[in-house]
């Protein structure tokens, strides 16, 4: 058969893109505990937001509850996802005496414990923050009701009315939009010129890089895709972030097949990232699905290198995890 060449189309990849040092970790803890304790090993909430993972993990026997009271009492672990828990589900698995693992990123137990300690101290704390993200579920439950008061936007900081004669800290969660969080910050620190204030938000390095990688590409690429899950909080910042740093498209899409190949019709360079939660094999499906279409000339772009990894909890310590 005659063969046709196929069209050109650059694609730039975004570096660093995909799996943190937390979502690596979460899954290995699952992962280990099925490899120790054998199956079923339950899991609380998507163990991170990303069906792929979720269901190559219940392949392997894990089975995913929302809440504890879903889990029978058969002595089998129970792991909590990445996103971290309120103090009252720890609490909840001790009085039934469930044996839980803790897969909550190290980098989320760090804004715990800092709420921990604004409390302490006496100070109402700001939690910058999306309402009903898990993240923001758990950390509001580190404290008594009434402690924490989420600002979700510039909006509500410019109207938000803490306790009067009470001093005040500010927390965050760790997927937001570094520039958007910038601004809340701003607004909240006139306001409140006594607000106690660290030197730097609770944003991670992986939530910071990845937006800084797609901001390097954003202004040369004519379409970006983010690979990832609407439900995941970085991976719907990464598309934002796109479009404010003058991207004049950007979609999401979670698997290679999902993306329609129609909407590259007139686009000459792509840009390409994944969230915090979604495994490099998903991007090397969206280049599969561009490859039918295009001969691709592709770039990466790296604005920073990772190395750090998080070791797994005690109970799984010395499970080769470790870098
Ligand atoms: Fe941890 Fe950041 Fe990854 Fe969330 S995105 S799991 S806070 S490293």
């Amino acid at each position: 058969a005659p063969s046709v060449a196929k069209p050109g189309l650059n694609v730039l990849l975004a570096g660093p893109r995909g799996f943190c040092a937390g979502v690596d970790r979460a899954i290995k803890i699952v992962e280990e505990a099925l490899k120790r304790y054998g199956a079923p090993v339950y899991v609380r909430h998507e163990i991170v937001h990303n069906r792929f993972v979720v269901e190559s993990l219940e392949r392997q026997g894990a089975i995913f509850v929302e809440e504890l009271h879903e889990i029978p009492d058969d002595g089998q672990p129970v792991v909590f996802s990445a996103h971290g828990v309120p103090k009252s589900i720890p609490g909840e698995a001790e009085r039934r005496q469930m044996f839980y693992l803790d897969a909550t990123c190290p980098l989320v137990s760090k804004v715990h414990r800092e709420a921990e300690h604004h409390h302490a101290r006496g100070r109402h704390i700001f939690l910058i923050g999306h309402a009903g993200h898990p993240e923001v579920i758990g950390t509001m439950g580190q404290l008594p009701e009434g402690g924490v008061t989420l600002v979700e936007d510039e909006d509500e900081a410019r109207t938000v009315q803490p306790p009067q004669g009470v001093p005040l800290a500010f927390i965050t969660q760790t997927t937001l939009s570094v520039d958007d969080t910038a601004g809340i910050i701003a607004v909240l620190a006139e306001r409140f010129p006594d607000m106690s204030t660290p030197a730097k938000e609770d944003i991670c390095y992986a939530t910071t890089n990845r937006q800084a990688a797609v901001k390097a590409i954003a202004p040369r690429a004519d379409l970006m895709i983010v690979v990832g899950a609407p439900n995941s909080s970085n991976s719907v910042r990464l598309k934002e972030v796109a479009t404010k740093a003058g991207c004049p498209k950007s979609i999401m899409v979670q698997r290679g097949r999902d993306l329609d190949l129609a909407i590259l019709d007139g686009v000459a360079t792509v840009g390409i990232t994944a969230g915090a939660s979604a495994p490099e094999v998903l991007v090397e499906e969206v280049l599969a699905r561009l490859r039918e279409r295009y001969s691709l000339a592709t770039e990466e772009i790296v604005v920073a290198e990772e190395r750090i990894t998080f070791k797994l909890p005690g109970a799984l310590a010395g499970a080769g995890a470790q870098a």
